[in-house]
């Protein structure tokens, strides 16, 4: 007898991580003017920043000492939480190597501190994976039998819809990505773990045992 816990991976920036509001505050420092508030419209910040301003910026972002612990959450992310005990979840995140700690390390010290990882927060139900490029997620997906998948970045989800079509991918509804169509979305973190709850339900009782 053993209990079903389906697998879950969930992207970190741009869906748990306002890497947005972080990355506009190096552009500031950097001397471009980005205004407060500023929300980008693609993952380029193509309106505010050339190709060569923003390859200066993801230079100085990398400079900073242990910088992946510099982005805040977004505030309704603790709401993932609520997989937790039912579900593995895995962080699946494309990130490079800052200045300072292991990579790793950085992202595993975040997600305790955002409540949502650590011994007492969740280190029983999720784990972190690493890609070094977003399209490298599809396959990580299929490694890890994963049943649900949410990105914010549109060429992801639809590549991972391609090459991953075991696991449902979904867009998650940002200004980055508003444009994009034909990718299956979600309004909100909510509305998926509601989602994913509820294909759970449907499947039988939830916490159900199976030989
Ligand atoms: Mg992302």
């Amino acid at each position: 007898m053993s209990t079903v816990y389906p697998v879950v991976a969930i992207d970190l920036d741009g869906v748990v991580c306002d890497f947005a509001r972080r990355f506009a505050e190096i552009a500031r420092a950097e001397g471009f003017a980005v205004p407060d508030g500023y929300v980008p419209r693609d993952w380029h910040f193509s309106d505010v920043l050339t190709r060569a301003e923003l390859d200066r910026c993801w230079r100085a972002a990398m400079a900073v000492e242990d910088f992946w612990l510099t982005v805040s959450p977004y505030l309704d992310s603790l709401c993932l939480r609520n997989l937790f005990g039912d579900f593995q979840v895995y962080w699946l995140t494309a990130r490079s190597q800052s200045a300072g700690a292991p990579l790793l390390w950085q992202v595993q010290t975040w997600l305790k501190r955002a409540r949502l990882g650590g011994e007492e927060w969740g280190a029983r139900h999720s784990t972190t994976v690493i890609v070094g490029r977003p399209n490298e997620k599809a396959a990580v997906l299929r490694a890890i039998g994963a049943k649900w998948f949410v990105d914010d970045l549109a060429e992801t989800v639809q590549w991972c819809a391609d090459m991953a079509p075991e696991c449902r991918s979904l867009l998650l509804d940002r200004p980055w990505n508003a444009s994009a169509e034909g990718v299956p979305r979600v309004a909100s973190l909510k509305e998926f773990v509601q989602m994913v709850r509820a294909a759970r339900a449907a499947e039988g009782d939830p916490c159900a045992d199976v030989s």
